[in-house]
C-alpha cells in the first residue's frame, strides 16, 4: 500500500491523502487553503482516482474537489449541501479578487451529480477494497473513514467529547495498522467548556448592559449553530442576527434535525430567541441597538463581519468575540497579536473589545493521544497541524512508528502486524 499527501502536510489546509492499493487509488478529502490574497491548492493528480471520499463539509477539505473531474464522490447527504454553498461561495470571492481557483459553476454541478450518498456505518467497495463511514463528531455529517482491508483508519477533522450540537466520536474498530490523524491541537487542550460558555455569557452582558453590539464572526458552517445553542441554554434575551453564509450554512442544518444531539435542536433554539436572518440593506439599521450579530468569516477575511467592524471598530461598547481557531497570517490572527486590522486599507487601532474563546471542534491534545492508544497502530501519520514534527516525536518516544509527512509518497507494509 502507498500513501501519498497531496496536502494538509506540516500545515492545517488543503487536506488530501491519496491512498494506492494493489488496485484501487482513493482520495480522502480534497481541499484548499485559504491565503490573504488567493488560495494553495493541494498537489495535483495525475492518475485516474477511483473515488473521491469528503469527510466533511469545510473549505479546507473539499474545496479544490471540482478539480477532479468524473470521478464518484463519497460523503454524507448534508456535505453535498455544504460544498455547493462553500464552492459557489468560494468562485465569488476569486471572481472578486481576480484570481484563477481553476473551476467553473459547471464543475461545482458535476460535482453534485456525482456525489454518492453515504450514512453512518455506511460501507462502499472500490475494487479491492471497502470504505467504511464511522461518525467523526465534528459536525453533522461528519466522517471518519476506514479502510477494513488495509486496515488503514484517515480521522478528517474528529472530537471525542460531545458538543451541544452534535455528539463525539464513538471510534469501536479495535487496533488499526496505519491511522492518519489530524492534529490541530496536538500541543494544547481546550479550556473546560462549561466555563468557556459561562465567560462567553459574562463578555455579552457586559456590552449590552453597555449599549454596544456584540460582532461574532463564526464559521459559518457548525460554529453558528453551536453558538445559537449556548445562547438558548443561558436564555439571552436581546435581539439575534445571523449575516451572509451563516443563514445559508443554518438552514441546510435544519434540513437535517436527526444529525444533530438534540434533535432539531437549532431550529427550536432559534424560535425561542427568536434568531432573525439579516441582509445587507439592513445592516446600518440593527447596529443603531443592542444585539448580537452573527457573522461567516470566523478570521475576519472578508464578508459582512468588515462591514460591520468598519462601522463600529471606533466603538469602545461594542465587542467582539473570535469563537474559533485564527490561523497565522489570517486578519483574526492579527488583531488578537497587535489589536489592529485594516479598514479601508488603512491600519487602524481597534477600540473595540476583542476577546477569543475556544469553542473548538477538534479533539484536544489528550483526546487525540487517547486515540492514538486505544487504536494502537503499526504506523502513524500526523497531518492538518501547525506542531506535527513535535506530535510525532513525542509519539515515537513512546514507542509508535509516527511520521510527520512531508508532501510525497509514502510505502506501508502490510504484512507488519
Ligand atoms: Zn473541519
Ligand atoms: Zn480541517
Amino acid at each position: 500500500m502507498e500513501l501519498c499527501f497531496k496536502g494538509a502536510a506540516k500545515e492545517v489546509g488543503r487536506s488530501a491523502i491519496l491512498v494506492k492499493t494493489d488496485k484501487a487509488k482513493i482520495m480522502f478529502d480534497y481541499g484548499l487553503k485559504p491565503l490573504p490574497k488567493g488560495v494553495d491548492f493541494p498537489e495535483k493528480v495525475n492518475e485516474k482516482i477511483d473515488g473521491l471520499f469528503l469527510s466533511h463539509g469545510h473549505l479546507d477539505h473539499l474545496g479544490a474537489a471540482p478539480l477532479l473531474k468524473n470521478i464518484p464522490v463519497y460523503g454524507h447527504e448534508i456535505t453535498s449541501h455544504f460544498a455547493r454553498l462553500l464552492l459557489t461561495d468560494t468562485l465569488k470571492i476569486a471572481k472578486q479578487d481576480g484570481y484563477d481557483i481553476g473551476y467553473g459553476e459547471d464543475d461545482v454541478k458535476d460535482l453534485q451529480k456525482n456525489f454518492e450518498s453515504m450514512d453512518y456505518e455506511q460501507t462502499v467497495n472500490i475494487k479491492d477494497e471497502s470504505v467504511k463511514a464511522i461518525d467523526a463528531g465534528h459536525m453533522p455529517g461528519s466522517f471518519m473513514f476506514f479502510m477494513e482491508k488495509s486496515s488503514l483508519l484517515y480521522t478528517g477533522d474528529f472530537k471525542l467529547e460531545d458538543t451541544r450540537l452534535v455528539k463525539g466520536a464513538k471510534v469501536d474498530i479495535g487496533k488499526v495498522n496505519t491511522l492518519i490523524t489530524e492534529t490541530t491541537y496536538s500541543d494544547r487542550d481546550h479550556p473546560d467548556r462549561d466555563k468557556e460558555e459561562k465567560r462567553l455569557i459574562e463578555y455579552i452582558k457586559q456590552t449590552l448592559d453597555n449599549d454596544g453590539v456584540m460582532l461574532m464572526p463564526t464559521f459559518a458552517i457548525s460554529r453558528t449553530q453551536e453558538i445559537i445553542l449556548i445562547l438558548n441554554e443561558y436564555g439571552i434575551k436581546t435581539p439575534i442576527y445571523i449575516d451572509g453564509m451563516s443563514a445559508s450554512a443554518t438552514e441546510i442544518i435544519n434540513a437535517y434535525p436527526e444529525l444533530q444531539k438534540d434533535y432539531n435542536s437549532v431550529k427550536k433554539a432559534m424560535q425561542r430567541l427568536d434568531v432573525r436572518y439579516v441582509d445587507a440593506p439592513n445592516r446600518k439599521k440593527i447596529i443603531k441597538k443592542p444585539c448580537i450579530i452573527i457573522t461567516g468569516s470566523g478570521m475576519l477575511e472578508g464578508g459582512a463581519i468588515l462591514e460591520y467592524m468598519k462601522r463600529l471598530y471606533d466603538n469602545e461598547n461594542c465587542s467582539v468575540a473570535l469563537t474559533g481557531f485564527q490561523v497565522p497570517g489570517t486578519a483574526g490572527f492579527k488583531l488578537l497579536q497587535t489589536g489592529q486590522m485594516s479598514i479601508n486599507g488603512k491600519e487602524v487601532k481597534v477600540k473595540a473589545n476583542v476577546k477569543k474563546f475556544d469553542f473548538s471542534s477538534h479533539a484536544s491534545r489528550t483526546d487525540i493521544l487517547k486515540l492514538v492508544k486505544k487504536l494502537n497502530p503499526e504506523n502513524v501519520f500526523c497531518i492538518h497541524g501547525e506542531k506535527t514534527e513535535e506530535f510525532s516525536s513525542e509519539l515515537k518516544e513512546l514507542g509508535y512508528n509516527a511520521y510527520s509527512p512531508d508532501r510525497k509518497c509514502y510505502k506501508i507494509n502490510l504484512d507488519k502486524k
